[in-house]
């Protein structure tokens, strides 16, 4: 029987790896990706992780499974696709059928990003089109930039970005916009901020960047910079009838991990909190595996 389960190997699941092996727990990750490390290996440069600042996502990710590995951490290529508590432990079922048991769940399934779903979002990707202010903002220093979405997190993004970049327009394909009317109040008092609503985004053009933006109202803005902010989905399909969820579909949890489901922890981009990075992940990951820890030792 193992101790601990923990389902994702991005930052959030390596790093409850690392410590929960290191507090001599029976450990196994089991990630549906081949060689997985989550978001992180999407990323250009990385240059917001302490102390290993300016490599790529990709050589990040490595590094972080690397080190678990080397602390003899064991994984399974799989979807954990069913949670079952019986007694007091859990039964979980991966896509391929096999039932995994343990005493306690760490669920660092992570999130991801929705698309605004135009033709030429795949090809920019990377090449000025990005889906994260806080990652990526710097790299558009006296540029002009388009941010689209309508929530908080788009005017939060073109708050952000409007203390960076020499232009900042914020497109909404709806008259009002539903994130906070504070921030919206001081983005329209912002100069370098010009709001466009009741417009769509229509296509991406540009030699080998993204240099054009065209909306469906005629406009063609000349932007090295997009930022789509329409949202992120998290991974909770597969737990929604066991966990609480937020209006948006996290799993309500605070540092700690600890869910309403005794046993059952959540970290990483997948729980209610404010910032969704690296660091935020690793650092839940390390709470959530001291938790596990501690209610693994309690039990009979
Ligand atoms: C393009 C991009 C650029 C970014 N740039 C930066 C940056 O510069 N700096 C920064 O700090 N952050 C950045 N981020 C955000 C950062 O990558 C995330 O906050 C972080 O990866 C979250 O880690 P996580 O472990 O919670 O989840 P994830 O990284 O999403 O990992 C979750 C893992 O769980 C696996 N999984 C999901 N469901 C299952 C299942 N049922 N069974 C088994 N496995 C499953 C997934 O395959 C995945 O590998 C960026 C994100 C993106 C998309």
């Amino acid at each position: 029987m193992l101790d601990v389960i923990i389902i994702g190997s991005g930052p959030a699941g390596l790093s409850a790896a690392i410590y929960a092996v290191r507090a001599n727990l029976q450990v196994l990750v089991v990630e549906k990706e081949y060689m997985g490390t989550g978001q992180v290996a999407e990323s250009g440069r990385v240059d917001n992780y302490l102390g290993l600042n300016g490599l790529e996502g990709y050589d990040l990710g490595e590094r972080f499974r690397k080190h678990a590995e080397e602390l003899g951490v064991e994984f399974q290529e799989g979807e954990a696709v069913f949670f079952e508590k019986y007694g007091q432990n859990w039964k979980i079922q991966l896509d391929t059928g096999e039932i995994i048991e343990a005493r306690a769940v760490i669920y660092a399934a992570g999130a991801f990003h929705r698309r605004l779903g135009l033709p030429e979002e795949t090809a920019f990707a990377g090449k000025g089109i990005s889906y994260c202010a806080v990652c990526d903002g710097a790299l558009y220093q006296d540029k002009t930039v388009a941010v689209i979405g309508g929530g908080d997190t788009a005017l939060d993004d073109a708050s952000y970005l409007s203390g960076i970049c020499q232009k900042v327009y914020l497109i909404h394909r709806r008259r009002e916009f539903r994130g906070s009317a504070g921030t919206l109040q001081k983005l329209q008092a912002t100069e370098n901020v010009e709001i466009i609503t009741e417009a769509q985004a229509i296509g991406i053009a540009g030699a080998k960047r993204v240099e054009e933006l065209r909306l469906d109202n005629g406009r063609r803005l000349e932007v090295q910079g997009i930022f789509i902010a329409v949202g992120m989905i998290p991974s909770t399909d597969k737990i929604k009838d066991l966990v609480e969820l937020d209006g948006q579909g996290y799993v309500v949890a605070d540092e700690s991990g600890k869910t309403c489901a005794e046993g059952f922890f959540a970290a990483g981009d997948i729980r209610t909190k404010p910032l969704r990075q690296i660091v935020t992940a690793a650092a839940d990951g390390a709470n959530a595996a001291m938790s596990a820890r501690e209610y693994v030792s309690h039990m009979e």
